[in-house]
């Protein structure tokens, strides 16, 4: 048995106000990082972090804190791309380009998702995120407008904060009820009902994303009405860029007008800060330095770009340029709902590079990606004033962590903070995460593991 001997589920506190005393690892905003093996969390009445530091800073309240020692907290992980209705399908269809896996596996399963099928699924693929460690999901859902209200509901009530966005398709489509003459209007109407009612619900934890799937289902009109809602509205707009070679062959057929694929979103009027693109791989210099002046933001998937033979992206020249990247799962194309994940095969994408003599520059260390798959999420969706790293004055976004269960020999921890997020990435295990909290509420998940 793995489980820590000094700390008990029970202990963990359901809600604010709260005093932790734990081992605290997490990004700063101003650069660096900051680890307190003898660290104090003070957590207000609304959730709110008031004190992020040593104990030995506070003595009185560290003595009074709950004692979560050996276990570590950080900052809940940032998922930017996942496809909620997809999850039943993680782990199948190996082997398979995009455009072969999309209608074989993933068509047929998106248009079974109803408002019965996401009442069943989504409180159980929330409790999974939680349980992964990850505090706030950037998702996609089906083309049903009402099995998204059925989401939503089910993210409201188990406290994760979420960006959800109902998928939009008018051409290449699995939705058997359309009519094709009307699909574009009905598409943004329902996708405008479910930004009236859900996006900034909760004060903001749960928001809206207009997701028109990707160009080779979208035409220009839907692509262009899309950003235009997003852009009315103050919603995100999210979607799939330069995946896959085919798919790429696929888009320049289909928009001939076009100086490239960025150049099909940038027509639109898609790009800018509010814009999240998934897996951009295949990017020009011309690409990349578009992304960049729009300030149009990239969800980096390596797990689903292997997955899928897509590729691996330059992530070294994309960030060298400047380019604002995080990190998502990509469930189903990616396999498993953690980012810790993503960042074990993030690092050994970007090795395989390396060896191959593609990019040669100095590679990111366990601490970069710690802080790509928690500020720099938070960062692509303008919410770095609010989470992605513990800081007095944030929301408390927080994940604990059991360090036994990365161990290499049992009772044996890591001091260096390097060393220990190496462990978490490269040794992650998916019973580690003990505890998951937003604002200080505790997150369904996380303590129904064994
Ligand atoms: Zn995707």
């Amino acid at each position: 048995m793995l489980a820590s001997r000094t700390v008990t589920s029970e202990l963990v506190p359901a809600r604010p106000p709260f005093a932790l005393r734990a081992r605290l690892l997490t990004p700063l905003a101003a650069g660096g990082t900051r680890h307190e093996p003898d660290g104090l969390l003070l957590v207000d009445e609304a959730g709110r972090l008031t004190f992020a530091g040593a104990s030995a800073d506070r003595p009185g309240e560290a003595a009074a804190a709950i004692d979560l020692r050996p276990w570590i907290v950080m900052p809940g992980l940032v998922d930017l791309h996942a496809h909620l209705p997809q999850i039943p399908n993680a782990g199948l269809g190996a082997g398979l380009d995009l455009l072969t896996w999309l209608e074989r596996y993933i068509f047929p399963l998106e248009r079974g998702f109803d408002e019965a099928a996401a009442d069943r699924l989504a409180p159980v693929a929330w409790r999974s995120f939680a349980a992964a460690g990850t505090t706030t999901a950037m998702v996609y859902g089906a083309v049903y407008e009402a099995s998204l209200d059925a989401t939503f509901r089910a993210a409201e009530t188990h406290g994760i904060r979420a960006v959800i966005g109902k998928v939009m398709m008018d051409r290449l489509t699995y939705d058997p009820t359309i009519d094709p003459n009307a699909i574009l209007e009905r598409s943004l109407r329902e996708s405008a009902n479910l930004i009236e009612r859900w996006h900034g619900r909760d004060d903001g934890r749960l928001r809206y994303a207009v997701t028109p799937r990707f160009a080779v289902s979208c035409t220009a009109d839907m692509l262009r009405e899309s950003a235009a809602l997003a852009a009315s509205t103050g919603a995100y707009w999210q979607t799939h860029l330069s995946e896959d070679r085919a798919e790429i062959a696929e888009v320049a057929r289909l928009f001939p007008d076009t100086i490239d694929y960025v150049d099909v979103y940038d027509r639109a009027g898609g790009l800018g800060p509010r814009t999240v693109l998934a897996h951009a791989i295949h990017l020009s210099d011309r690409e990349l330095a578009r992304l960049i002046e729009s300030g149009t933001h990239v969800a980096h998937c390596p797990a689903s770009n292997l997955f899928l033979a897509s590729g691996v992206m330059p992530l070294g020249r994309y960030l060298d340029a400047g380019l604002s990247v995080g990190l998502g799962s990509d469930v189903s194309a990616g396999p498993d709902l953690s980012i810790f994940t993503e960042m074990r095969v993030g690092f050994y994408a970007q090795n395989a590079l390396r060896t191959a003599g593609v990019f040669g520059g100095p590679g990111l260390g366990p601490l970069d990606w710690l802080r790509m798959g928690t500020l720099g999420g938070a960062r692509v969706l303008g919410l770095d004033d609010a989470i992605g790293s513990l800081e007095a004055g944030k929301e408390a976004d927080l994940i604990a962590v059991d360090p036994a269960y990365v161990a290499s020999v049992p009772g044996a921890e890591d001091a260096d903070p390097v060393d220990l997020m190496s462990r978490l990435i490269f040794r992650s295990h998916p019973d580690m995460v003990r505890a998951a909290w937003v604002r200080g509420r505790r997150l369904e998940g996380p303590h129904e593991r064994a």
